[in-house]
């Protein structure tokens, strides 16, 4: 009668959800300001000033039917020629508007990414802790997502275990850096081992195995590190981004892809997500959206709240006893939960109206997430909170 599959995917919350929906009905019990909410990664930090007064000065300048028309399925030509001048600026690459793609955020640019790609028995690689859509976006195009533990140590990546899962059928792997859940930056140590890797792989498979570098957390960075652009170190990769997390804009829907002009076969690789795009009804990315981030690509993004957030959180983590890698970006930290049993230590921290996600929701237990975009003021409250919880196990 129905996808019994679609019909899972549908009505089965994820871990996430459900925690933060305990979070509104406990609220209703106890009051709001009782409740230390780390569960969703939703932006507490406001949209600049300059979206409010781009969107301001579109709807005044321009002609409506311009503004909320249709564009060509790929964006508006002019918006792409401006954002590709934007990240050669950036990162000192050639691109044009042609070799960009205009896309309703991350998740519309990595379904539509995979899409394109995936034929029958192929594998998607990727690393926990991992962005657990990625597995429901891989299956709904009938190719597999297979996972990487992780590297608890650093959550840079465990090259040993990821030569052995590469064979003839791996078509791409995915990175998430600034990365959700760990915040950790991979290093250009990292990303150089990376490319090579699949460079020697590759050439022994006799075809293309893709990068694909999911960024939408590339501006959320502290201490001064530096995010690899991706396509600088291996020709044969593709960048998905999105104005999400950056300019705060998640519920907007506006992002890209890069496809570069050195992608083995660039020209069919970018009719291929053409035609994924279609199939998959996107139309156009938001029209009203693409002339207001053609107006302000480039422009800063505002990380001081959360780095402030990052150093409360880590140290008073840190002070209670939790064992955290620093992270020196996005805006989560993924400490090691003080049981094995993740979800039985999530279950505990409930008791104390701590909300926290469990890392095997991430492929990696043992740990938790706290995403720390709330208010200082919750962090502020929570962390004696933390302490009695720490305690209780000190027992
Ligand atoms: N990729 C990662 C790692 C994310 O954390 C998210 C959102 O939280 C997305 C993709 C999807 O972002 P978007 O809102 O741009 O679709």
């Amino acid at each position: 009668m129905i996808s019994e599959k679609m019909y899972e995917l549908g009505t089965k919350k994820s871990t996430i959800r459900t925690i933060f929906e305990y979070g509104r009905k406990r609220a209703l019990e106890v009051g709001e300001e009782n409740i230390y909410d780390y569960s969703l990664g939703n932006p507490n930090v406001p949209a600049p000033d300059f979206i409010k007064q781009a969107i301001i000065d579109i709807l005044n300048e321009m002609d409506p039917c311009d503004v909320h028309g249709y564009t060509v399925a790929p964006g508006n030509p002019q918006v792409r020629e401006i954002l590709a001048k934007d990240i050669n600026r950036r990162f000192g690459t050639h691109f044009t508007g042609k070799n960009l793609f205009v896309t309703g955020g991350a998740a519309g640019a990595i379904t539509i990414v995979f899409k394109a790609l995936a034929e029958k028995d192929d594998e998607f690689i990727t690393f926990a802790p991992y962005f657990p859509e990625y597995k429901c976006f891989v299956e709904s195009v009938g190719a597999q997502l297979k996972v990487v533990p992780a590297k608890i140590d650093d959550f840079q990546i465990q090259f040993d275990e990821f030569e052995k899962m590469i064979n003839e059928h791996t078509k791409a792997v995915i990175i998430n850096s600034p990365n959700n859940p760990s915040g950790v930056v991979y290093s250009e140590a990292t990303i150089k081992q990376l490319a090579e890797i699949l460079t020697v792989k590759s050439n022994e498979y006799g075809h293309p195995i893709f990068l694909i570098s999911d960024e939408p957390y590339r501006e959320i960075v502290y201490d001064g590190a530096t995010v690899p652009y991706i396509p600088n170190y291996y020709a044969n990769s593709i960048v998905c981004y999105s104005y999400s997390k950056s300019f705060s804009l998640p519920g907007e829907r506006i992002g890209y892809i890069v496809v570069p002009d050195e992608v083995a076969d660039f020209g069919r690789i970018y009719g291929a997500v053409a035609g994924a795009a279609r199939v998959l009804t996107h139309v156009n990315a938001p029209s009203l959206f693409q002339l207001v981030i053609a107006r302000c690509a480039g422009k800063p993004s505002n990380i001081a709240p959360y780095e402030e957030n990052r150093n409360l959180l880590y140290n008073g983590l840190i002070e209670a006893g939790f064992k955290c890698v620093k992270p020196q970006g996005a805006f989560y930290l993924f400490p090691q939960s003080l049981e094995p049993d993740d979800y039985a230590f999530c279950k505990k921290a409930q008791e104390y109206d701590l909300l926290l996600v469990p890392g095997t929701d991430f492929g990696c237990p043992g740990h938790f997430r706290a995403s720390y975009c709330i208010k200082r003021e919750t962090i502020e409250k929570s962390l004696p909170v933390f302490k009695k919880l720490a305690q209780e196990y000190k027992k």
